[in-house]
């Protein structure tokens, strides 16, 4: 499998910066998010704190990134990233339905979205998973939920709908899938995860919905979840100056590590997490070549 140097995860301004210093300096990179860029960026209506940008629109900035990635060759592979395990000297990272490697990683993927459900994260691995793609086939046979807060819940749903007997959507978001015989939506508020070992369905004020398993499709998964080991201050990833994390190699720039929450300091802290990253492989080079 080839190796990249630089895997970038997050297409908001963090991760576009950070990959637009990594190409500059050479690097083979891949940039992990969508093609959209970020809702963050489109859904701006007026920047005003933009150096040299004075009250451009987030769709015109958002084409300005996009206009400059393609100009330096900089493709966006659009998949999510389910998880990302340190490896020792590279990183593994389950994105969609393919695993990549890369030698170093940054984290731009923004602000992990809400809070959890009761019974989320102790149920998490144990019917209750964040990615579609990855574990659609334990369910064969079976039922499931699925909590679409995201922009993809819907098109994962349906996805879902062909392997399982039968999936219990709940909108939680913009969109819904078409209703099939298999695919029924649910217009009820989830409260809870339930289960004890395993999960039994999803609590709502009408009751008890049966399901074995419960998909949580959101735009972003918590940091801590998305990369196992990483240590987070006040729910953000802990960096320090150079972007580094506790895991060597692996680096993290924009809303994740924490307030402001700007354009400009994401971008900043993305210029900064690729220099690092550029420093880290020469590191890895000379360790190599001793
Ligand atoms: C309506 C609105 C207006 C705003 N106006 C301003 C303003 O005027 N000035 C200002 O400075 N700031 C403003 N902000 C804040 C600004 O949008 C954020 O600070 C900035 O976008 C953060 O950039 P980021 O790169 O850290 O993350 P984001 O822009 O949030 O980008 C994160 C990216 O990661 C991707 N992603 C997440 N999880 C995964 C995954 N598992 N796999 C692959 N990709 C993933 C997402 O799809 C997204 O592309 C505004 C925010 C909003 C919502």
């Amino acid at each position: 499998m080839a190796r990249y140097d630089i895997a970038i995860i997050g297409t908001g301004p963090g991760g576009i910066s950070a990959a637009i210093t990594a190409r500059v300096r050479n690097k083979n990179i891949v940039l992990l998010g969508s093609r959209n860029l970020s809702d963050k960026l489109s859904r701006a209506h007026r920047i005003d704190n933009y150096p040299g940008l004075p009250q451009i629109s987030g769709a015109d900035f958002a084409q300005a990134l996009r206009d400059q990635l393609a100009g330096l060759g900089i493709g966006i592979t659009e998949k999510r990233v389910a998880s990302v395990y340190a490896m020792g000297e590279y990183f593994m990272i389950q994105a969609g339905e393919d695993i990549l490697e890369a030698s170093s990683v940054i984290l731009a993927s923004g602000l992990a979205a809400g809070k959890t459900l009761p019974g989320e994260l102790p149920l998490l691995g144990r019917g209750v998973s964040y990615c579609a793609t990855c574990d659609a086939r334990l369910y064969r046979g079976k039922t499931v939920a699925v909590l679409g807060y995201s922009d993809e819940a819907a098109a994962e749903a349906e996805f879902l709908s062909e392997i399982v007997q039968q999936v219990l959507f709940f909108p939680l978001g913009k969109t819904e899938p078409q209703e099939r015989d298999n695919l029924r939506i649910l217009r009820e508020k989830p409260e809870a995860i339930e289960g004890e070992t395993t999960v039994r369905g999803v609590r709502t004020a009408g009751g008890l919905c049966e399901a074995d398993g419960v998909f949580v499709l959101r735009d972003s998964v918590a940091p801590d979840r998305l990369v196992p080991g990483l240590e987070l201050t006040d729910g953000h990833v802990a960096v320090d100056l150079e972007m580094r994390t506790n895991l060597p190699g692996l680096f993290a720039c924009g809303d994740i590590t924490g307030k402001p929450y700007q354009y400009i300091k994401a971008a900043g802290q993305g210029n900064v997490a690729a220099l690092s990253a550029v420093a880290w492989l020469r590191e890895l080079q000379e360790k190599k070549e001793k």
